[in-house]
């Protein structure tokens, strides 16, 4: 693999000296209010991703939401337990409820009364897409491709404006044999570096591991490194030394698969893999890589955004 970058190390614009132009703060860490100039592009992304998209491929759109009980058999809580947030009410009857506002407005705390919904906020967008597979009965010979989308949160608070907590996460999957999701991966590596290049990005790709966590996180990343699961396409945001991963390619083997009993008509357990565009990132990288005036961007650039 080609470590280098495709371009010669270029200045990057500092994104806290346009953050004014771009995302507003809103007291939290890693919690942003978007411009209309950076959603003028979030928009030509989207769209960009769109004419990629392949022959045969459902989209489904999520809300920000998915079950909770979904999310604790895909082995979320083994993987990241520290990246999840659960969505939390004031359950009981009407005095119960009643009790705990009485108690902020006394000045009190609310939300020792809180207790768990059946609710998380979804940490990717592709986990609720294997049981609704799932749940339509066996897989074509020919396998099935997804485009689906939505707004991800991840506890992992950061003033930097590369790490959100709240983020927007556009995927494809594929589901199919392993000759279908790896020929998919690869064909969508390629695409990748096709739309980089059509952005004027700079960019290498690199073999990943997810922040796994805790000591077993380790070896888990290892051996994810190992069968070379996760590449990911990186973009310099703050310095080629330490880029951004905007786009991650992913092969779940049949993790997914096993877990929801997706299967073919002859009962071998499906492959899974995605490609998952961090929208937030892609457009940051716009931004810094070109600058917050559009006037000063490359036309082409300007074309396939339609900015
Ligand atoms: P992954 O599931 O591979 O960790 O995430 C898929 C993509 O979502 C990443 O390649 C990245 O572009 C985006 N992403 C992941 N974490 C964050 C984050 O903290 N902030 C933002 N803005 N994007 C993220
Ligand atoms: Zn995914």
């Amino acid at each position: 693999m080609n470590l280098a970058f495709k371009k010669p190390a270029q200045a990057l614009r500092s994104l806290d000296s346009i953050a004014e132009a771009l995302l507003l703060p809103s007291g939290i860490d890693g919690v942003y209010a978007r411009t209309a100039i950076f959603e003028k592009v979030i928009d030509g992304l989207a769209d960009l991703i769109s004419s990629y998209r392949e022959d045969k491929t459902e989209v489904l759109r999520f809300p920000p939401v998915m079950s909770r009980r979904q999310i604790e058999k895909s082995g979320y809580l083994k993987s990241f337990p520290h990246f999840l947030g659960c969505i939390c009410c004031l359950h009981g009857d009407e005095r119960e409820i009643q009790a705990n506002v009485e108690r902020y407005e006394a000045g009190g705390d609310w939300t020792g009364g809180l207790s768990a919904a059946d609710l998380v906020l979804s940490p990717a967008a592709c986990y609720p897409v294997y049981p609704l597979a799932a749940s339509r009965g066996h897989v074509p010979a020919e396998g099935l491709i997804f485009d689906v989308a939505c707004d991800c949160f991840r506890r992992e608070p950061s003033k930097m404006l590369d790490r959100l907590q709240s983020f927007r996460m556009r995927e494809y999957v594929r589901i199919g044999t392993p000759a279908q999701v790896q020929n998919f991966r690869s064909r969508w590596i390629k695409r990748g570096e096709r739309l980089a290049a059509q952005l004027g990005l700079n960019y290498r790709i690199d073999q990943a591991s997810d922040p796994f966590f805790g000591r077993g996180g380790k070896l888990m990343a290892m051996s994810q490194v190992e069968q070379a699961l996760k590449f990911e396409l990186l973009v310099p945001i703050h310095s080629e030394q330490e880029p951004t991963a905007c786009v991650s390619f992913n092969y779940h083997r049949e993790h997914f698969g096993a877990t929801w009993n997706l299967c073919n008509a002859s009962g071998q357990i499906a492959h899974t893999g995605c490609v998952a565009f961090g929208m937030d990132r892609l457009a940051l990288a716009l931004f810094a890589t070109h600058g917050v005036e559009f006037a000063q961007w490359p036309t082409r650039v300007r074309q396939a955004l339609m900015v």
